[in-house]
């Protein structure tokens, strides 16, 4: 019991060191070459023939998609209440106002029914989050939206990758997907998003204000045979590109993504046996063939369980091993209560989650022996 296992750890090896090294050594550090190869590879493995805008965060590729599909002041977008402050935020960046609802107790995801449920004139959107990584009903959430003529943008932070049927999120019917390479997310490139989407028109536009509004980026003004000087800004755009050197970490990431899901994807089989006969509830499985990315293993506390969700993890941490909580949901933070006085009695399963619910430790670098002493941290304090 001498080291602590940490709640997420990135899987870096040589192969991205080197890359990064080069890199430096090139001098094209910012957005350029390795951006364009990472977007290109992106898009190769997800298929499905979509786009993809690589960024410096997620929270920056959910802003610009939901920028390109013209979401502003007045605005009504639909979220779940249980989710990161991120998912929101981007709405208000855009002047528009996020609706929290409710999510489904068996998924922990946005149910499809709560799209009709809180419509007004005013929505125009819907960001459905793929909760841990198990997909939300999301056919079913786009026929919905289609039928009232909103837009959806998946917040797929959790979700890479995740199959839908035979597809990987990021290459369904919505308007935009958005993945975040976050240093804790199923793979990392320091910070860093991207964003898939199927219409050129949102592409180009993300493109443009990813970068200041300017038509044209500095890679391009290096290589191609126009004057290298000449630019136009034709919005008032951000600074949301991603880096070169974030890229040179992400290509690498990516060639090994399927091989950590099948690691943290073990870890859950193991997990799931082992605490079966514990007072807890596990998490939530795909009821269909779809392929869950496990980003997260979210168990919770049995009503009876002899101790609370705060000793608990309190405990695991004297037993050396990191806890986390997905998530405090967001009616309960000050900001989001105040603005738009919510209150807990409107979020009643979300709050029966967030009262008992745990986030055990669940990423690539653990070791088998880790594994079980997560595990016998668990029995020792439930059993
Ligand atoms: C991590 C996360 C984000 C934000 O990702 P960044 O890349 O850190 O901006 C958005 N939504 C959810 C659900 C997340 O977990």
């Amino acid at each position: 019991m001498t080291s602590f296992l940490p709640f997420a750890l990135p899987d870096i090896g040589q192969e991205e060191i080197q890359e990064v090294v080069e890199t430096l050594e090139s001098g094209w550090i910012t957005t350029g070459p390795r951006v364009r190869r990472f977007e290109k590879e992106f898009a190769g493995v997800l298929g499905g023939g979509v786009e993809m805008v690589a960024v410096n965060s997620a929270t920056a590729g959910l802003h610009l998609a939901l920028e390109a599909l013209g979401i502003g002041p007045g605005d009504e977008v639909i979220v779940p209440t249980l989710t990161f402050t991120a998912t929101a935020e981007v709405v208000r960046y855009l002047g528009a106002d996020p609706v929290f609802v409710d999510v489904d107790p068996a998924t922990f995801n946005l149910p499809q029914e709560s799209i009709e449920r809180n419509l007004s004139e005013r929505t125009k959107a819907v960001i459905p989050v793929h909760f841990a990584g198990m997909a939300c009903d999301i056919h079913a959430i786009i026929d919905i939206a289609r039928k009232h003529g909103l837009k959806v943008v998946e917040d797929a932070a959790h979700a890479l990758p995740t199959r839908v049927g035979e597809s990987l999120v990021g290459t369904l019917e919505s308007d935009a997907t958005v993945f975040s390479f976050y240093a804790t997310k199923t793979m990392t490139t320091g910070e860093g998003g991207m964003i898939a989407t199927r219409h050129k028109w949102v592409a180009d536009r993300c493109r443009i204000m990813r970068l200041h509004g300017i038509n044209r980026d500095v890679f391009d003004r290096y290589v191609s045979r126009r004057p290298s000087w000449f630019y136009e800004v034709v919005a008032p755009g951000f600074k949301y590109n991603m880096t070169d050197l974030a890229a040179a970490i992400g290509i690498h990431q990516l060639s090994k993504m399927e091989r950590f899901r099948q690691r943290r994807m073990e870890i859950a089989m193991r997990y799931d046996e082992a605490f079966e006969a514990l007072p807890l509830r596990l998490p939530p499985h795909p009821a269909n063939k779809d392929e869950h990315a496990w980003h997260l293993y979210v168990i919770r506390l049995a009503e009876d369980a002899s101790v609370t969700r705060e000793d608990f993890i309190d405990a695991m941490a004297r037993l050396g091993v990191g806890c986390s909580v997905h998530f405090i949901p967001l009616h309960r933070h000050p900001y989001w209560r105040e603005k738009y006085q919510l209150s807990k009695e409107d979020f009643p399963v979300a709050e029966a989650i967030y009262s008992r619910c745990v986030s055990l430790p669940i990423y690539s670098r653990m070791s088998d022996s880790d594994i079980e002493k997560v595990i016998e941290a668990v029995r020792g304090i439930l059993a």
